[in-house]
């Protein structure tokens, strides 16, 4: 098939490697004109343009910019697409991004590959960085079958392993696990920078290993996908964070009633319960 990817960056790029590496013909558009002759050198993409109308004659549009500008990037392109062109996303937020975006092109399909490194930009990019993810697509009762088969038919080869879902329990979904673990993650080191006594402090600092690198490794991520999860995500995050919030509460008032017996009930269940989510 012939690919459009619009937004070269981690997950764009790793697109047009594994899509390529799969016989397909890939195009980029992309904002910078060194982003693209990046993606062309490091073979993400046949060829690579900072012009909209590159993707003319494409049968599949990845979508791959930033949630932010994902809108604006669409009323630009769609003048320049067929038809007959299917538009997906890859974007981390599904309600926002198909309310905005099913209205205007027909052809749409919400899509989000459960893949990501703590890089972003074209040099991060990964030819299998989507080998065994999975990778959710989110059609509505308005979505044409034939976009949601043709985007399965790209995406299926590359191993990953696919579910369909609304979008919103698509966003409630990854609200427990990728959002909130961010925020809470966050808060977790924003709260031991706190520590008023720097002997502590220094202390702590030199005595973090592994419990602290495995907590706090999401909350010491990209500042600027953080605020993207929280802004688009804002109804379920916002959800998530008060249920973790009364959760912490029944374990404080464990903890200051020396109530052993009722904290080891909870981490028991919650030992058990781990193994359900990896
Ligand atoms: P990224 O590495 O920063 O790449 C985004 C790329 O979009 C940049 O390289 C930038 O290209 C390009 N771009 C920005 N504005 C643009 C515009 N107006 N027109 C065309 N291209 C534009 O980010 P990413 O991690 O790949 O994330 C991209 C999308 O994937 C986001 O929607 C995110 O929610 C989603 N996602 C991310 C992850 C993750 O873990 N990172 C996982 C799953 C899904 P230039 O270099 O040319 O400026």
């Amino acid at each position: 098939m012939k690919v459009g990817i619009v937004g070269l960056g981690l997950i764009g790029g790793s697109l047009g490697l594994a899509l390529r590496s799969h016989g397909h013909t890939v195009l980029g558009v992309s904002r910078q004109s060194h982003t693209c002759r990046r993606a062309i050198d490091r073979g993400a993409v046949d060829d690579a343009s900072l012009d909209h109308s590159l993707m003319h004659a494409t049968d599949v549009v990845f979508l791959c910019t930033p949630l932010a500008v994902m809108q604006a990037t669409v009323v630009e392109l769609v003048p320049h697409l067929a038809a007959e062109t299917v538009l997906t996303d890859v974007g981390s937020v599904k309600g926002w991004v198909v309310e905005t975006i099913a209205p205007l092109w027909a052809n749409f399909v919400g899509g989000h590959p459960m893949a990501g490194t703590a890089e972003s930009g074209i040099e991060a990019a990964l030819p299998d960085l989507f080998t065994h993810a999975p990778y959710v697509l989110t059609p509505t009762e308005t979505t044409p079958a034939r976009a949601v088969q043709l985007v399965e038919a790209l995406v299926q080869p590359l191993q990953t392993q696919i579910y369909h879902c609304h979008p919103d329990d698509h966003d409630r979904a990854v609200a427990w696990i990728s959002h909130l673990p961010v925020m809470t993650s966050a808060s977790l080191i924003a709260a031991c920078i706190g520590e008023a006594n720097p002997t502590v402090l220094e202390l702590a600092h030199a005595l973090a290993s592994s419990g602290f690198r495995d907590t706090s490794r999401v909350g010491g991520g990209n500042p600027e996908l953080g605020v993207m999860m929280a802004r688009y995500n804002q109804a379920a995050l916002t959800r998530s964070l008060h249920a973790y919030r009364n959760t912490l509460d029944q374990v404080i008032t464990h903890i200051e009633h020396s109530d052993w017996r009722s904290l080891e009930a909870l981490l028991k269940q919650t030992q058990q319960a781990r193994s359900d989510f990896l």
